[in-house]
């Protein structure tokens, strides 16, 4: 029942309603027998009869009948008789041609060759002209036919309104719930892009689906406001925080190139310097994903030959990645153009490899390959470093995500990698990782080829 969506619960509920409404009316029409449908008509019968007397009347030596004696109420048959059995006035059933004799007060049932009939007869005292018998027919098979009738009736056309309620209901409940489909399908639109400009926009409407549209498109209003805001505050900061790095940097420089300066100074000043230039790297990745969360960060691509570019970048971080005894090796496929930003490809390609010497292990081997492949520039940065577990996988794009952050190399704040994303995808492409603990991890980026 879980599973199922709302419009069809809904359309479930009333159609088992309408159906136990069915059947309380079938089992009522059921149980009414035969017997009972028999004894209304005896008294029906009966009660014409006997309303019939005061229709008959002797007025100046000849019969006067009210027009109501012939007029079969409740299909009775009403007929006037002299005491010895003359027909006198009234009507007979067509095909009726029994002559039963009269016994009063009595109903009499007979057969001819094709129904059935009741007969009720009694004599009446009439003033003026004495004793007459009045005659009641009535046909017991048309009233059981008619009985018939009605039941099959209701046995076709029930069910019939039971699938017509469910059909009606249905669609009913499936307009009225529209406005939540479109809630639903904003809010995903949303989880998808991340656009917190997107609004459900219904309108003002009176139904309580409505006002939730209209609550839920104020709240946006408010989420909107507050992530703009947050994006500005984290924007302005790095900006502002980039001038003191700045200074503290040259500074560093600058006292670093005294020759003079003592050997102890040497390693503290040594030290401020490597932290400012983490922190300036920092710094630099949150202004570039801040600009990037507000539609700011705009690209200049050029046409390059990333081949060049790809073993360029790998020569610059061999002279890092000697340092801890890893060696890099390339397989780049020459000549392979594409269109760039050359600023941030190298930030993104710096980052993948940092991070591979980071994580890798003394004496270990990175590997970076390009090739073209079905109209996409390939870029893989392979190592044999520590690897990262399948439950950490999903989560080391997003923002400050560290696997470890006591193991994390000093001056990795866990921003590298959502910036490589998005660098990667604003430039149209995708990146995946794959990677065993303990073995290594392989980064891939794919970008599309504009290159003639
Ligand atoms: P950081 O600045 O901490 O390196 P990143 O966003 O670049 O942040 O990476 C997020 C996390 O992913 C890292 O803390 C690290 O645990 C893991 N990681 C990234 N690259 C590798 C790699 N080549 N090998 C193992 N783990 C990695």
């Amino acid at each position: 029942m879980k599973r199922l969506s709302l419009k069809l619960k809904l359309t479930l509920l009333y159609s088992f309603f309408m159906t136990l409404l069915t059947c309380a009316a079938l089992a009522i029409l059921f149980s009414l027998s035969n017997k009972e449908i028999l004894a209304s008509t005896q008294n029906t019968l009966k009660k014409q009869l006997h309303e019939s007397l005061k229709d008959i009347e002797w007025e100046d030596g000849s019969f006067d009948l009210d027009s109501d004696f012939y007029n079969l109420d409740g299909g009775v048959y009403l007929s006037l008789y002299t005491e010895n059995g003359d027909f006198l006035f009234g009507r007979i059933p067509y095909g009726f041609s029994l002559h039963p004799d009269f016994s009063d007060g009595q109903i009499q049932t007979l057969s001819d060759a094709e129904k059935q009939w009741y007969i009720y007869d009694l004599s009446y005292r009439l003033n003026g002209y004495g004793l007459v018998f009045v005659r009641g027919i009535s046909s017991v098979t048309d009233a059981e036919s008619s009985f018939r009738i009605t039941l099959r009736f209701a046995v076709i056309v029930l069910p019939l309104l039971v699938v017509l309620t469910a059909v009606i209901g249905y669609l009913f409940t499936r307009r009225t719930l529209r406005p939540v489909r479109r809630i639903t399908e904003t809010v995903r639109q949303i989880q998808g892009d991340q656009d917190l400009s997107r609004r459900v926009e219904l309108g003002k409407g009176k139904d309580e689906i409505y006002q939730l549209a209209d609550t839920f498109d104020q709240l946006l209003t408010k989420i909107e406001s507050a992530f703009q805001r947050e994006q500005q505050f984290t924007s302005d900061v790095s900006h502002e925080l980039r001038t003191p790095v700045t200074v503290i940097l040259a500074q560093c420089d600058a006292i670093l190139s005294d020759a003079s300066l003592p050997a102890e100074q040497r390693v503290s000043i040594g030290l401020i310097q490597k932290k400012a230039q983490n922190m300036a790297q920092m710094i630099s990745q949150l202004l570039l994903l801040s600009r990037a969360d507000q539609g700011r960060q705009q690209l200049q691509p050029e046409l390059l030959n990333l081949s060049e570019l790809t073993e360029m970048v790998c020569e610059e971080q061999a002279m890092l990645s000697e340092e801890k005894k890893i060696a890099i090796t390339t397989q780049i496929e020459p000549d392979l153009f594409v269109k760039v930003d050359e600023t941030f490809y190298i930030r993104m390609l710096v980052n993948l490899i940092s991070n591979a010497i980071s994580y890798g292990k003394a004496g270990g081997h990175i590997l970076v390959s390009c090739y073209e492949q079905s109209g996409f520039f390939v870029g893989q940065v392979e190592d044999d470093g520590i690897g990262i577990a399948a439950e950490d996988l999903p989560h080391i794009w997003e923002r400050f995500y560290r696997v470890d952050s006591s193991r994390s190399a000093s001056g990795h704040s866990g921003l590298g990698l959502s910036m490589v994303k998005w660098i990667v995808e604003a430039h149209g492409g995708t990146i995946s990782v794959k990677s065993s603990p303990g073995e290594g991890s392989i980064f891939t980026f794919l970008l599309p080829m504009k290159a003639e």
